[in-house]
């Protein structure tokens, strides 16, 4: 039987044995540590040829910091039969230390040797450390970072770093396993999220911003960038989640665009109140000028002829200058009611006013303005039983709704006003059989300066509808029209009934 001898340096039994094993394999003498044998790929790793090798000792191979250490292995195999497996450096030929996996051994061979198979384990020393550092990384970066499984359904979380934990409040231990959408909560109804489902369907990548609740309850807004990731056979195995806490800036944003917007909203209101008071001067100097004209007018010829006219005819024109006096008058209180309703300084006082009484009083005052027409009064309310109301609004009310039910109807045709109640209301009925309001209008009919397209010639600002419907709110009542082209139209208002014992509205 043949044994392989280490000292005989042309032992072939050895030399297969040594160019056999894959590894990299030193042979040294114990006694001095004076290298024997090394096989080829030993040779390679050190960069040193056979020949050379064999002039050196084992120390000579170890870098200098390491050499603590094989003195210390070698002291440990001290002993035959004894072998041990650590990591550590060797060093090339041209000076630069690698990592190697070393197995040490001692064989009795006559005398005792060492046996030292060895591998470059550099590729997976510098791999294992770049995890590591990237494990570092990734545990200390203040953003969240995330990785399910998506070999499994629902995606469950297998990884959260501490950045996820700060962010939600959520630990480790509450978040794995579970499903990310845990952190919508009950608030489903997201745009983002349906784009977020489809991504993850495909297996893309995508970022949403999400509304999310930490585990508090309290909400935060996340920018969550979803990244999948593929096994080299393509298989979608992992997807890694970044998310970032974007809060404070969603929240700047939305002030932002509630400034942008308030800022808007001030422009408009500044250029609509700018086109109201453009309209309005221009509407109401016109709507002075006719009475004005009017006014001039029966003056002149009273100061001209005076005293050559019929007494019936300067009493028609002393009556113009009255009816125009009090019409100027009525478009005084309009318009002064309409710019202090536009800054809300209309104030209301409610006293008991006994509508079977204040009827006739208004129709007295009113029908001198319209001489020429007829207004039926119907009040069925009984007198005596005084109902809380503001006397100077319900004038407003009452003024501009006979008013343009005469304005808008022939003169043959009466104008009807009918009071009367409910149990909790009363009501005001003002119908006309006149020119009747277009559909197309009746819709924008209260809005100031707004006149329908059937007008014709008829003098008007606009504006007495939209009075009406001030006074009646500030009523808390309501306003009601119906209304036909060419047949007429009822205008019904309808004010809550107090009486003083009740109290106010
Ligand atoms: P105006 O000064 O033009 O009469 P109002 O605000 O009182 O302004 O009315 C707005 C518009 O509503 C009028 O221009 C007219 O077109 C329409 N309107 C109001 N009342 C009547 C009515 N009784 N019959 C027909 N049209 C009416």
């Amino acid at each position: 039987m043949t044994s392989a001898n280490p000292s005989d340096p042309h032992d072939p039994l050895l030399d297969a044995l040594l160019a056999q094993t894959g590894e990299a394999v030193l042979v040294a003498k114990a006694e001095d540590c004076k290298i024997l044998r090394s096989n080829a790929r030993a040779q390679d790793l050190l960069g040193w040829k056979e020949g050379e090798l064999k002039k050196m000792d084992l120390g000579q191979l170890w870098p200098e910091q390491s050499s603590k250490e094989l003195s210390a292995l070698i002291d440990s195999l001290s002993a035959p039969g004894q072998s041990a497996r650590f990591e550590g450096f060797l060093e090339h030929r041209d000076g630069f230390p690698f990592s190697c996996e070393f197995t040490c051994s001692t064989v009795e061979a006559g005398e005792p040797f060492y046996l030292i198979t060895f591998q470059d384990v550099s590729d997976t020393v510098q791999a294992r450390e770049d995890i590591a550092l990237r494990n570092i990384a990734i545990a200390n970066v203040t953003s969240g970072v995330t990785v399910a499984d998506a070999r499994q359904p629902d995606l469950p979380l297998i990884y959260v770093n501490k950045g996820f934990q700060d962010i939600t409040g959520y630990s480790a231990k509450e978040a794995i396993g579970r499903s990310c959408r845990f952190l919508q909560g009950t608030d489903r109804d997201q745009l983002e999220l349906e784009h977020l489902r489809k991504c993850l369907r495909n297996g893309e990548a995508c970022i949403v911003r999400l509304r999310n609740y930490r585990k508090d309850g309290s909400l935060f807004h996340n920018e969550l960038h979803i990244s999948p990731v593929y096994s080299e056979k393509g298989e979608l195995t992992h997807f890694v989640g970044i998310q970032l806490d974007v809060t404070e800036q969603v929240k700047a944003q939305e002030s932002l665009q509630r400034s942008e917007k308030r800022y808007r909203q001030a422009l408009e209101q500044e250029k609509e109140l700018n086109d109201i008071k453009t309209r309005f001067i221009s509407m109401v100097s016109h709507e002075f000028r006719t009475p004005m004209t009017g006014i001039r007018a029966s003056a002149a010829l009273l100061r001209k002829y005076g005293d050559k006219l019929q007494e019936a005819k300067k009493e028609r024109h002393l009556e113009n200058i009255d009816v125009s006096l009090k019409r100027m008058n009525r478009l005084l209180d309009d318009v002064l009611f309409f710019s202090q309703a536009e800054s809300d300084k209309v104030k209301v006082s409610l006293k008991p006013v006994d509508l079977a009484t204040y009827m006739p009083a208004f129709i007295e005052r009113f029908s001198p303005i319209h001489p020429d027409r007829e207004i039926l009064s119907d009040c069925r309310i009984p007198e005596g039983n005084p109902y809380l109301l503001d006397e100077h609004l319900l004038d407003h009310i009452l003024q501009n709704l006979l008013g343009n039910a005469v304005k808008y109807s022939g003169g043959e045709s009466p104008v009807t006003c009918t009071v009367d109640e409910s149990k909790t209301h009363l009501r005001f009925s003002i119908r006309d059989k006149g020119i009747g309001i277009p559909e197309a209008d009746q819709k924008r009919l209260f809005e100031a300066f707004h006149r329908a397209g059937n007008v014709g010639a008829r003098q008007g600002t606009g504006l007495g509808l939209n009075i009406v419907r001030r006074a009646v709110e500030l009523l808390k009542g309501e306003i009601e029209f119906s209304s036909t082209e060419n047949e007429g139209s009822t205008f019904s208002v309808s004010l809550p009934k107090h009486t003083e014992s009740k109290g106010n509205p």
